[in-house]
């Protein structure tokens, strides 16, 4: 499936929309409208409930997203977090040298200059004074996690192994830019430091690449588009034992026509290195229960899963001679929980009962109440943001207290007593 439908239904019906757009745009950063922020939302909620709430090894963290540049430093962004580009000599556009094939510009054909590193964090300063001080905005949040290892030890006394849990915006100024959210500028990170003793490392990295697979299966995402790939030893970095990408199959107009494996989450064993760096740079004794322990990170986009999920929801089928778009997601991740929809947009009793029940229901589902259509219309619309039920009042509704409940999927229809549509419903979900 095209990734061009999907970028037209987040815009038409809301999901995403282009940072700052009545100004020409900002390039790669983005919006998140009405649905896409439940959505999104979601995603978080599903990640947090499953690695920190239900789990009693895994606590939670809200770093700040500016950090004392030192961080940068120890952890090697500072001399390391670049892309290395060449430069056009004559239309003076940058590329990443994984992008260029013949040493030619890809865009004129011009010659290239050298590879040159470019850092990719946002520079910023603090402080009153203009360039008082340089601080960066964190390109990835795992670093507020090992800066706090120390604090979160001392307060929540856990036996290894155990994890640090992080979700938060990251910042970086990518080059290649493109293909939606994707590759975007700012993102948001969902992120797990897991930490065990050496020699179990191994052990727990498998564990983790499986754990984290099945999530993405366990929320809707179809086997044949999610792969996972084992980093060869000349990939991986200096400091990783291990790493693997789940990887999602994305058809970009702009790449290949059967698509590109593309990572959405990185699991890596990486030893030692953050903490063993943070101690041999800021001094701190960073050891726990006599050794400094090894870290297991699973680190995936919010922005990406989302993305996916949208991508490996969407149908188009022809219902009745006619076009139905259907967004199959998850009853979890669907944005709108219930449509309550009357039948009759011009019977004043069928709206305000349509309208009592919607409230009714807001206290148990995100539920939204629309009469701006006739009926055939509202489905259809609720179809496409993916809304698992809808909930019809019609004219014999005032006589027998029934409703209809209509599945997204199926499309079946049944009719229910009103008083047990929550007990109905709450059982559906
Ligand atoms: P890529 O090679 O695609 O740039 P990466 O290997 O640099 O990704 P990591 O540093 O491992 O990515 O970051 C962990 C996760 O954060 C990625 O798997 C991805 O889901 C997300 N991520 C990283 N960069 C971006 C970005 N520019 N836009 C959206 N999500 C991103």
């Amino acid at each position: 499936m095209s990734i061009d439908k999907i970028v037209s239904l987040c815009k038409r019906r809301g999901f995403i929309f282009q940072s700052s757009k009545i100004y020409g745009g900002l390039n790669s950063v983005w919006d998140y409208g009405a649905l896409g922020v439940e959505l999104k939302k979601n995603v978080k909620n599903l990640w947090w409930k499953n690695l920190v709430h239900q789990r009693e090894d895994v606590e939670g963290l809200d770093a700040a997203i500016l950090m004392h540049p030192a961080v940068w430093k120890a952890s090697g962004h500072l001399d390391n977090f670049a892309d290395l580009l060449m430069e056009c000599v004559d239309c003076k556009k940058r590329f990443r040298l994984e992008d260029v094939k013949d040493k030619k510009c890809p865009e004129c054909g011009e010659k290239l200059t050298l590879p040159r590193a470019f850092n990719l964090m946002f520079k910023t300063s603090i402080g009153a004074v203009e360039n008082e001080r340089e601080i960066f905005l964190r390109p990835e949040t795992a670093q507020g996690i090992f800066v706090n290892f120390a604090n979160i030890c001392q307060t929540i006394h856990k036996k290894l192994p155990f994890g640090i849990a992080q979700i938060g915006k990251a910042f970086r100024n990518e080059i290649t830019t493109g293909n939606f959210t994707f590759r975007s500028r700012e993102f948001e990170q969902m992120e797990l430091e897991y930490f065990v003793r050496p020699g179990t490392d191994e052990k727990w990295y498998q564990y983790w690449v499986k754990q984290r697979f099945q999530w993405y299966i366990n929320l809707g995402i179809r086997n044949e588009n999610l792969r996972i790939r084992e980093h060869p030893a000349e990939e991986l970095a200096h400091y990783a034992k291990a790493c693997s990408d789940i990887e999602y199959k994305f058809h970009f107009s702009s790449e290949s026509e059967n698509g590109v494996w593309k990572e959405l989450e990185g699991i890596a064993n990486r030893k030692d290195f953050d903490l063993k760096q943070h101690q041999k740079c800021s001094g701190e004794d960073l050891s726990y229960e006599g050794v400094i322990p090894y870290v297991i990170e699973p680190s995936g986009g919010v922005d990406r899963a989302m993305l996916a999920f949208l991508i490996d929801a969407y149908y188009e089928e022809e219902v009745k001679e006619r076009k139905r778009v259907v967004l199959r997601l998850h009853k979890d991740l669907a944005p709108i929980k219930i449509a309550v929809l009357p039948l009759l947009r011009n019977r004043p009793e069928i709206i305000k009962t349509t309208k009592k029940i919607r409230d009714e229901l807001s206290h148990y589902f995100i539920s939204k109440y629309d009469d701006t259509a006739s009926i055939g219309k509202l489905y259809r619309r609720q179809d496409e943001i993916g809304t698992p039920y809808c909930v019809t009042i019609d004219v014999q509704s005032l006589e027998d207290n029934k409703i209809t409940v209509r599945e997204r999927d199926t499309m079946k229809q049944e009719r229910i007593g009103i008083g047990k549509l929550i007990e109905y419903l709450q059982n559906k979900f």
